[in-house]
């Protein structure tokens, strides 16, 4: 293929970067990104796909056909910004206070409109089609579910999915790339521990749900500790507690939400299903009573091994082998994984952290940033996928 894609990806970088800083200075939280879907939207009708908006409410997806028939590979971007207050002074600091894109997620859009405009221009080389998916609320886990009931896989039908993370975790020029699970499960859930409240000084006339709450807690790390098989990771974290509203009063009840992490389904479901059951104990013997609430939840990323395989041939073409080291999976979550679990496909992680230019501060914190050459990194990669796949 005589397509000059470093030339073509240098020519875009300046409108990237401007594009991620102005998603940047204007974040929005999940199921709010209008102004990011307008503008996706009207840049991708600007190329000539086929656009439709709206989908799970504030997501967008582009049609673009190629000029011969043949398999549709779907690439994703995720939209949306959290419910942080950025603390930086750059000129493209978030003008939405106590909102930012403290995950890189406007660099995935960037990426993404800056492939779409390539692709468009050589539209006529490719065999088959590509599906461009701008996803609302990954953080809150939420945006993909949506987007798959509302029939985002089917017309045409995904045939493979590809997508990446920006990752500060790994230095600008290497790439992160595995067969197999990559992130794990991700499920929130809430408690109330319910007893009788009380006098402070009198608590044989009460049921102290605070005493209660704290042999919860221990009781439910022995799943961890005691029920989970010692090779298969997991974590379960009570991240939030609240009870109680003065030293001398035993209050009615105690408020937890907490978060459950697996790289595997199975040992999943099983601590999902083991976490009322723990409780339900404790409250019983305790003589109080609970609610148990399963928010919700995605299952781990998993790659397919072939895809998987693909895209490290990709990536060591575009940054070189020894740039492509070994993947340890890590406990985030993503809800990616359900794009993957409805056609083979490969999430990869493109590094980002430049510690000498202050650009290493961790995903989600107040000070995140990255390196912005990653962008280009990122769309070679996708671009010789698509190209590629669909050669
Ligand atoms: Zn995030
Ligand atoms: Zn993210």
């Amino acid at each position: 293929m005589s397509i000059d894609l470093k030339g073509e990806i240098h020519a875009s970088r300046e409108e990237m970067v401007s594009l991620r800083r102005d998603l940047h200075a204007h974040p929005e939280l999940a199921f709010q990104e209008e102004r990011t879907s307008r503008l996706v939207a009207r840049r991708l009708e600007a190329l000539g796909l086929q656009v439709s908006t709206g989908v799970a409410i504030t997501g967008v997806v582009g049609l673009l056909e190629g000029g011969e028939a043949g398999p549709t590979l779907m690439l994703r971007a995720d939209m949306d910004a959290l419910p942080v207050h950025e603390t930086s002074d750059k000129p493209y600091t978030s003008q939405n206070p106590g909102v930012m894109h403290a995950c890189g997620h406007d660099g995935h859009v960037a990426v993404l409109l800056a492939v779409a405009a390539i692709l468009a221009r050589h539209r006529d080389a490719l065999k088959g089609r590509v599906k461009l998916i701008f996803q609302p609320a990954e953080e809150s886990m939420a945006g993909a579910a949506l987007m798959i009931d509302q029939g985002v896989m089917d017309n045409p039908p995904v045939d493979r999915v590809m997508g990446f993370h920006l990752w500060n975790s790994l230095p600008l020029g290497q790439i992160g790339v595995k067969p197999g699970v990559i992130f794990a499960s991700a499920d929130e859930f809430r408690l109330a521990v319910k007893g009788r409240g009380g006098h402070g000084a009198l608590p044989h006339l009460a049921v102290d749900p605070v005493t209660m709450s704290a042999q919860v807690i221990s009781a439910l790390q022995t799943l961890i500790s005691r029920e989970r098989p010692p090779l298969k990771e997991a974590v379960l974290t009570i991240g939030s507690i609240h009870g109680g509203t003065a030293f001398n009063v035993i209050a009615d009840q105690v408020e937890m939400r907490g978060t459950l992490r697996a790289f595997d389904q199975g040992l999943r479901h099983t601590l999902l299903e083991r976490i009322p059951q723990v409780v339900a104990g404790v409250c019983a013997a305790l003589q109080g009573t609970f609610e148990f609430q399963h928010v919700r939840g995605c299952p781990p990323v998993e790659n397919d091994p072939a895809v998987a395989a693909f895209v490290h041939g990709l990536a060591s073409r575009v940054v070189g082998q020894a740039n492509v080291p070994p993947l340890e999976p890590a406990t985030v979550g993503d809800d990616m994984a359900l794009f993957l679990r409805e056609a083979p496909g490969c999430y990869f992680l493109v590094g980002s952290s430049n510690p000498a230019a202050g650009l290493d501060a961790p995903h989600h914190s107040s000070s995140f940033d990255f390196d912005e050459d990653a962008l280009g990194i990122a769309a070679e990669i996708l671009l010789r996928g698509a190209l590629e796949y669909l050669g």
